[in-house]
């Protein structure tokens, strides 16, 4: 799967929508990546992955580790083909923390997954729970890009589909100044 058949396949999914959208990290923007699209259809996520496979092919790491919630459905088909260990990391009011009995080695590696990249936070949480039980970061692969300048995890990084997008604080976005309505994508 070329990156061009990525664009078409995530405009086809619905994966990627215009308008104004509150954003989980509590930006504002005029794009909105729904990763559920793409979750919900193994037969494009599964190539996709197929990408974050050859990327990291010959890199060494034991375990793939993603955030609730997008991010457990990718790690468990990283993990799936690249024939290796799959955990996840869950909220707690102090960040993201392995929970369920998941157990991290002293140095073992592991590979950081997630959906869509906007400042890093839910990747940057993952990565300090995974410090947090000595675990040690091998490299960060996610399948959208999204924010707008790069973001240094310490650790190499890939995107499957990089899109730049600009995001507003709320006090000072375009969007909010031209009346448009504000939807909060996701849940319901
Ligand atoms: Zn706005």
């Amino acid at each position: 799967m070329k990156s061009i058949d990525i664009e078409k396949t995530f405009k086809s999914i619905g994966m990627k929508k215009d308008g104004h959208f509150l954003l989980a990290s509590g930006l504002h923007s005029a794009t909105y990546f729904e990763k559920f699209r793409i979750l919900e259809h193994p037969e494009f996520l599964v190539p996709v992955c197929e990408q974050i496979k050859e990327k990291f092919g010959s890199t060494d790491f034991l375990t793939v580790a993603g955030p609730t919630l997008g991010g457990v459905v990718i790690a468990y088909e990283v993990a799936k083909q690249f024939n290796k260990r799959c955990i996840f990391a869950e909220k707690t009011p102090e960040g993201l923390a392995f929970l369920r009995g998941f157990k991290i080695e002293k140095g073992e590696k592991i590979l950081v997954v997630d959906d869509v990249l906007t400042t890093g936070g839910s990747v940057f949480k993952t990565i300090d729970a995974v410090n947090k039980n000595g675990g040690v970061v091998a490299g960060v692969a996610v399948l959208v890009d999204r924010s707008e300048n790069p973001i240094d995890f310490k650790a190499p990084f890939f995107a499957v589909y990089k899109a730049p997008t600009k995001n507003y604080s709320p006090d000072d976005c375009p969007l909010c100044k031209q009346g448009i309505e504000l939807v909060k994508p996701g849940g319901k």
